[in-house]
């Protein structure tokens, strides 16, 4: 009877000891897999951002496929991913005209193709406005360039760069299996696991490649913002009608800033002088009231040296009313550094 507890002891234990050994080797190779993707991720191509547009697509295409205890490795068809990467460039370019690739005069590929489908987007829609590509409405031969569009970023994917991205963190075979050429990627179940419980930390990482290798090619600020517009719908703190108690302190009467005549309420806008697309931010000292019809940003004309004079009068206008304020109220505060460190002038000619 003793003999035979002991037998079982000595099973259990073993038991045991192999469900440990088979747990602590699946950790290590998670975290291997994770430390050699960031590897990647911080290695990768800067001549354009198609490295971390194709892995933030990854992560994003890993998280929307449920596997369930015990799934089996996951198989992601490269087109898929290089769809999604055409809805981030769209995003970047509509609202922000990123520059994705060292040469301004020849952009990679995807990009001219994007920029060539707004262009053509707004002519069928008769309307520069921008729209998110999720909420964009293709017409039937705008909807069959897209798909050519999918094709030809799958293309680039499968033939070059997931191969050399994946050779960058030493990733090939028992990470991710991807042969030159092929269609789809295989992903082990534990990498993908390690994607799925360590997403918010590999996503941070590839967007802040993503802004650092943009800091090459663009000089407009808030860059770590603009590429953000992939995950963040409204770009907005807080709605642009919460400055209108600071616009009606300096112009209770409400002219239009454009046009000089007064403004109904149902005309009324309030419109950044520099573009919201260049500055991604609402900056009481680049803002004032139009009329709907005398938008500035969209669609409507570049700020011309007579309103950046006219614009500046208006802060030094609007600070004397907020004097004394500028240490309690933040708005205020912020119009006194716009005013004292010449913000209008010193954006206004670097977004030219
Ligand atoms: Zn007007």
């Amino acid at each position: 009877m003793k003999g035979d507890t002991r037998v079982h002891k000595q099973e259990f234990l073993n038991r045991w000891l192999e469900i440990i050994k088979k747990s602590s080797a699946v950790l290590i190779y998670k975290q291997d897999f994770v430390g050699r993707l960031l590897t990647a991720v911080r290695n990768c191509a800067t001549r354009h951002t198609y490295d971390p547009a194709w892995t933030r697509a990854l992560v994003e295409v890993v998280m929307e496929t449920e596997t369930g205890p015990g799934g089996s490795d996951l198989e992601v068809d490269l087109r898929s991913v290089a769809a999604r990467m055409i809805k981030y460039y769209w995003n970047q370019t509509i609202f922000f005209n990123l520059a994705q690739g060292a040469n301004p005069c020849r952009q990679p590929d995807l990009i001219r193709r994007v920029r060539e489908l707004i262009c053509e987007y707004f002519e069928s829609r008769r309307s520069r406005e921008p729209v998110r590509f999720e909420n964009a409405n293709f017409n039937p031969p705008l909807r069959k360039k897209l798909e050519e569009h999918f094709d030809a970023a799958g293309e680039i994917l499968k033939n070059d760069v997931v191969h050399s991205f994946l050779g960058k963190g030493r990733l090939h075979g028992e990470f991710i299996n991807h042969t030159r050429g092929e269609d789809s990627l295989l992903l082990p179940q534990n990498a993908a696991a390690a994607i799925r419980e360590n997403s918010a930390l590999i996503t941070e990482a590839i967007y802040y490649r993503w802004a650092q290798i943009l800091e090459k090619y663009n000089s407009s600020p808030r860059l770590n913002r603009k590429v953000r517009i992939i995950d963040t719908p409204e770009l907005r703190d807080r709605p642009l009608s919460y400055f209108a108690k600071y616009l009606d302190l300096e112009n209770p009467g409400r002219q239009c800033f454009l046009c000089g005549q007064p403004v109904e309420d149902q005309d009324l806008v309030i419109s950044h002088v520099i573009p919201w697309s260049y500055l991604c931010s609402d900056d009481i000292w680049n803002l004032v009231y139009t009329h709907k019809d005398c938008h500035f940003s969209k669609s409507g004309p570049f700020p011309s040296e007579f309103f950046i004079a006219r614009l500046e009068k208006r802060n030094k206008a609007l600070l004397a009313k907020l004097a004394g304020y500028a240490e309690t109220d933040m708005v205020a505060g912020m119009l006194q550094e716009a005013v004292s460190r010449n913000l209008v002038r010193k954006n206004w000619i670097c977004c030219q």
